[in-house]
């Protein structure tokens, strides 16, 4: 008697088919023989699955028993997939036929129990196009489902359960029955966290608002104890709501990292301690880092100047490429890791330069550290610079103001300027100004006369790279958008050139 039962197989976030093929036949030693697994590890499972069958009172085979794993090769044990094997073993053995888009998946102990796997299973959107059928996995298993399909997911306790529905002809309950249509939603958004409840420091407000509408990366510098990671970590806030395509990139990288499975997702704000190492940062090829834990939202270097020069240096590629490739075993695995990036730094090693009541003391030495620091090639990649003079001075100044309201000002702006860039790029496969390809800048961020003179004027003036020039234009179509206006304006360009140029002090 033979019998096909399908499962499958997770590799570093690809889910692969794979089929047990189990052959019963009454002639020869009665035995079980298993072939197409790599090593010798699955003595111990069958032995367990044998005791399995006897705790459920269920009988397994006195013949010559073959089991077959396809493709060969693919996998060196049982461990995962002893579910399947026993349900194989039960089909062949009593004549039943699975039906053919049947599923199984999971581990089982010597009572008969069903084992969820270690893993979470990460149904990718490839694997699972256009799939229909069920899925059987032990109770207390995790999956992730990233796009929809037309499986439906039974969860159960044991072999014998199974056995009951499958075999018998047994109903599941509406407990063991799951939906797997997904339903990743946004968690609404607390009223705290604006930059409405931060006083003082209007330019750098004003910095972060145009940094987070159009995602361009943002360097905050200034003495310590002026307010800066407070206004970073308010900046989640600003975040307009995501897409329900974000909401689930979010829970996948997460999945990836190893972090429990959440049905609801917010803006991931991850802010590493100066002391992290490059693997924890960017990752390894078996585990990916912050960089992915933060992808769709912010990463926040504070104190950036303190970071090893080695692991800023790795960030270089991560904010270009907006992922990360590594080579795990001769196989490719891809990473996601589009971020804004936010830095906080002294303006110098001591943090006294630029503050109003004190004096810099720091020496020729202390100043060679902090320039090798903060190397000009990352220093490159923020669009902005902005300076934050320090909020107890200024929250002085500062009338009135500290709470927000419904209708906020600020977030309403950000709202329009990044439904503007939904619709402006839906046919670019792209979301913000910060990601304008080089041979579309011209055509998106068009100059009136008198604009191409100043930012011409500009480029002479602080002799900037043609890398910076586009930037520059990326960074004036936001604060364009965020006026809703049609057209860059010379006022446009020239706020874009002090950021740039680390000018706008107040
Ligand atoms: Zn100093
Ligand atoms: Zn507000």
């Amino acid at each position: 008697m033979y019998c096909k039962v399908r499962t499958f197989f997770i590799k570093d976030f690809k889910v692969i088919d794979v089929c047990v093929e189990v052959t019963i036949s009454s002639r020869g030693i009665p035995r079980v023989e298993v072939t197409g697994v790599k090593g010798r590890e699955s003595a111990k499972s069958i032995k367990m699955i044998r005791t399995a069958f006897s705790n459920s009172g269920l009988e397994f085979p006195n013949k010559k028993v073959n089991i077959n794993v396809l493709p060969e090769g693919l996998i060196s044990d049982l461990a995962d997939i002893e579910f399947p094997v026993s349900m194989g073993i039960l089909f062949a053995h009593l004549g039943v036929a699975p039906g053919t888009s049947d599923l199984f998946y999971g581990g089982m102990d010597a009572a008969g129990s069903l084992v969820p796997a270690t893993k979470i299973i990460f149904m990718d959107g490839a694997w699972s196009h256009g799939r229909i059928g069920r899925l059987f996995i032990p109770e207390g298993s995790h999956y992730f489902n990233e796009s929809k399909n037309g499986l439906n997911v039974y969860k159960l306790t044991s072999l014998s359960r199974a056995a009951e529905i499958l075999i018998k002809g047994g109903q599941p309950s509406t407990g063991e029955r799951q939906s797997l249509s997904h339903n990743y939603k946004w968690k609404a958004p607390d009223g705290k966290n604006c930059f409405c409840n931060v006083l003082g420091n209007e330019n750098a407000k004003r910095a972060l608002t145009i940094s987070i509408s159009g995602h361009h990366n943002i360097l905050m510098l200034g003495p310590s104890g002026t307010g800066k990671s407070l206004l970073a970590e308010k900046s989640t806030g600003m975040f307009p709501s995501g897409t329900s395509a974000d909401a689930v990139e979010i829970i996948k990288a997460a999945v990836m990292c190893g972090q429990p499975l959440e049905n609801t997702v917010k803006t991931p704000f991850r802010c590493p301690h100066i002391s992290i190492k490059e693997t924890d940062l960017i990752g390894g090829p078996r585990m990916p880092g912050e960089a992915t834990l933060a992808h769709k939202g912010i990463l926040f270097l504070d104190e950036m100047h303190l970071f090893a020069p080695k692991v800023l240096n790795s960030l270089k590629t991560v904010v270009d490429q907006k992922k990360i490739d590594f080579n795990c075993g001769g196989i490719p695995v891809s990473y996601p890791a589009d971020f804004l990036l936010m830095g906080a730094a002294n303006s110098c090693m001591c943090g006294l330069l630029g503050a109003e009541d004190r004096q810099c003391k720091c020496n020729g030495q202390d100043l060679n550290t902090y320039n090798s620091r903060m190397n000009p090639a990352l220093l490159e990649r923020f669009d902005i610079l902005t300076h934050v003079t320090g909020a107890a001075v200024e929250a002085v100044r500062a009338k009135g103001g500290g709470n927000c309201s419904s209708g906020c000002r600020i977030k309403e702006q950000i709202n329009n300027a990044v439904a503007v860039q939904r619709e402006r790029f839906k046919s670019l496969g792209i979301s913000y100004n910060s990601q304008i390809p080089t041979d579309h800048i011209n055509s998106i961020c068009t100059l009136g006369k008198n604009t191409a003179l100043l930012l011409e004027m500009a480029v002479s003036r602080y002799g900037l790279s043609t890398r910076a020039v586009h930037r520059i234009l990326c960074v004036s179509r936001t604060v364009a958008d965020l006026e809703g206006a049609p057209e860059i304006s010379v006022a446009h360009i020239a706020e874009a050139v002090q950021y740039r140029v680390k000018n706008d002090k107040p």
